[in-house]
């Protein structure tokens, strides 16, 4: 079933539906040519063989009453000659048209040959009920008719005739038997054929399905994988690839929002600018890898510090690195500022160009604060730049905070 597998869900439906289609066509074809046998068996058994046997019995009937009782009551003067005459004539004019339609049915081989012998006698009997008639036409009365040759007449052909009657009754029992034999056998052929079409269609139904489920798992799957790769993808574009802090982006997505937080909930939002002391001479002497190295350093090293989820660290750009705090106090706000100048220096990265200390050191401008409606990020942004240049101007390695309304 592996071409199943390689159709396209709209080619594998079509397909099911075809099949379905030619099951249908295929169940409809075996039905109509058995019920076409069918109905030849009951035509054969009905004009074959029922029909003539009432045929049969009514020309008996004529022979056997109407003939004899017709010259019965000529001969005891009951009726005239001439309605003796008319009475014959139309009895056996009867007979000839019953037998002819008779002689017109189907018949087989074996029978035509009894058939033929039985015309005859009936030939033979006509003549003599003829020769009755020709007396009539005479004005003959009946008297001399004899009795007992007319019964022996009549005896012969109703034993002749009840012959045949015998054989078609034979016949149509045959032919019944016949009929039920294709009955049985046309409802076991059918019954066959619908179990195969729809064992095969529920097969072939099973693998679409399974086939169409196979797809349908293997495009969730896909449709997983491709989420986590916009998932990456998203936090890399939100990622600095250098230190695998927030970005500058990020920080443009999130500082407003928690602004805004910070105005609604009324508590401190605390926002730091920190800038690595001397770095351009750490580059010059160390070199831009060495560089960089202390860049992530430092990266981690804040990271470190800040370790609540409401806590951001980013990189903003070049040496510069900002933190955004949530309910975060001027006091703790001013330990935390100080705690990371303290644990820059103490990462204990040689910088002989610095003209503090021979470290690496950083500054820090802190602004913290509850932020008025009125108070907007650019506000935030350029006031925590005011302090970071104080500190820088006031000797480096240092905090300055912003301990006023932010309004
Ligand atoms: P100050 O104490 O006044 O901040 O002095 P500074 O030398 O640090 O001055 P400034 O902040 O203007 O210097 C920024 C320097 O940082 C310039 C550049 O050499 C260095 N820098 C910026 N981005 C990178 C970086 O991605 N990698 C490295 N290695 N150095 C960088
Ligand atoms: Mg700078
Ligand atoms: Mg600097």
């Amino acid at each position: 079933m592996k071409f199943i597998e390689a159709l396209k869900l709209r080619s594998k439906l079509l397909f099911l539906f075809i099949l379905v289609t030619l099951g249908l066509i295929v169940i409809a074809i075996i039905g109509t040519i058995n019920i076409n046998h069918m109905k030849k068996n009951i035509d054969s058994l009905y004009f074959g063989s029922l029909v003539p046997v009432t045929e049969l019995s009514e020309v008996i009937q004529i022979y056997d009453g109407e003939l004899p009782s017709t010259v019965f009551r000529a001969k005891a003067s009951e009726i005239s000659s001439d309605e003796a005459y008319s009475e014959i004539k139309a009895s056996l004019h009867k007979i000839e048209k019953i037998w002819n339609s008779y002689e017109s049915h189907f018949k087989r081989d074996e029978e035509l040959q009894y058939v033929e012998y039985v015309s005859l006698e009936i030939n033979n009997t006509n003549k003599y009920f003829k020769k009755l008639l020709e007396y009539a036409e005479d004005g003959k009365n009946f008297e001399k008719v004899s009795i007992p040759v007319l019964e022996k007449k009549v005896q012969h052909i109703h034993q002749t005739i009840k012959k045949l009657i015998n054989y078609e009754i034979e016949i149509a029992q045959y032919e019944r038997k016949n009929f039920l034999n294709t009955y049985e056998s046309i409802i076991k052929e059918v019954g066959l054929v619908l179990l195969i079409v729809i064992f095969g269609v529920l097969i072939i139904s099973f693998y679409v399905f399974k086939s169409i489920q196979n797809d349908q798992t293997e495009l969730e799957i896909a449709h997983k994988k491709l989420k986590r790769a916009n998932k990456k993808l998203e936090d890399a574009s939100y990622t600095d690839s250098l230190t695998n802090l927030h970005n500058r982006r990020y920080f443009n997505l999130i500082f407003e929002k928690e602004v805004q937080r910070a105005k609604r909930s009324k508590k401190y939002l605390t926002f730091m600018m920190l800038d690595i002391d001397y770095f351009k001479q750490y580059n010059d002497t160390y070199g831009h890898i060495e560089g960089d190295n202390a860049l992530k350093k430092v990266a981690d090293n804040l990271n470190n510090i800040f370790k609540r989820p409401s806590d951001y660290v980013f990189r903003l750009g070049g040496e510069e690195f900002g933190v955004l705090m949530s309910d975060s106090d001027i006091y703790n706000s001013s330990e935390m500022a100080q705690k990371i100048c303290d644990s820059i220096l103490k990462l204990n990265i040689e910088h002989k160009g610095s003209e503090i200390n021979g470290y690496l050191t950083i500054s820090v401008g802190v602004v913290s604060c509850k932020v008025n409606q009125s108070f907007n990020e650019e506000q935030l942004i350029s006031l925590s730049d005011e302090m970071l240049y104080k500190a820088k101007n006031s000797g480096r390695n240092k905090f300055v905070i912003y301990d006023k309304e932010c309004s």
